[in-house]
């Protein structure tokens, strides 16, 4: 597998091109990160990652639980990009880390520790053609980490897109954001008892990027339509 990643890309730091990692630990730490839990939304701070009422129905979200990096940061955008478009699956381990770290320090643990046996974890899906080509879901991958971590199950096969829309990055306006993404998630129909896993659970939604929250909404209302309690959104970036 590795040599497959390396056809793609050298393995050369993003930032300041030392050879042997995609993102060296002096880069990493020269990052601007987030400190504080926000509604995704109005931007306002949030103690617990709860989402103030007027900002439910437009997010979808109970609560947002993350990101610690921005979006308008230089060297996030180029490792975000390399991350999806570059095959560069090992990019998932580090940023992982730095979201692990700022669920820690915004006491994640403790408040899932609330509703333990209830919570689950679901990637955003992305359309299957997508995947093949790209060969991974980076939501996926980070899902994995923070399922091992957090001892949650991370339910892959829930949540299926099967439309295969323009790319949201893509896609400029908030409008047509939400048109582009409309109707295009669904209860994977082959799963086994995919209504059984969300019924009445906190179902958790992992992404790598919050922009316009078209995405997460549309995965939300469609949880929520099969029975999930609440659905709340981790991802790493926002803007
Ligand atoms: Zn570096
Ligand atoms: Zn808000």
């Amino acid at each position: 597998m590795d040599s497959f990643i390396d056809i793609f890309l050298p393995k050369v730091c993003l930032g300041c091109k030392t050879e042997g990692f995609f993102v060296c630990t002096e880069c990493i730490e020269e990052i601007s990160e987030y400190k504080y839990l926000v509604c995704p939304i109005c931007k306002k701070r949030s103690i617990d990652g709860r989402i103030d009422k007027s900002c439910r129905s437009e997010s979808g979200l109970t609560r947002f639980m993350g990101s610690p990096l921005s979006h308008s940061d230089k060297s996030v955008k180029k490792i975000i990009h390399a991350f999806k478009y570059q095959h560069a699956k090992e990019i998932a381990s580090p940023l992982s880390e730095i979201l692990i770290e700022f669920l820690n320090k915004n006491n994640f643990g403790k408040i899932i520790s609330e509703y333990k046996s209830r919570v689950i974890f679901v990637p955003v899906p992305l359309y299957n053609f997508r995947e093949r080509e790209r060969g991974f879901n980076q939501a996926i991958e980070i899902g994995n980490y923070l399922s091992e971590y957090y001892k949650i199950p991370l339910e892959e096969k829930v949540l299926i897109k099967h439309k295969n829309t323009e790319p949201q990055a893509d896609v400029k306006n908030k409008e047509e954001r939400e048109k582009n993404i409309a109707g295009a998630f669904s209860i994977n129909p082959t799963g086994s008892d995919p209504v059984g896993l969300i019924e009445n659970k906190i179902v958790i939604l992992i992404d790598d990027v919050y922009t316009s929250g078209a995405t997460m909404r549309e995965c939300a209302l469609t949880l929520r339509s099969a029975g999930a309690a609440e659905v709340w959104g981790i991802t790493i970036i926002r803007e």
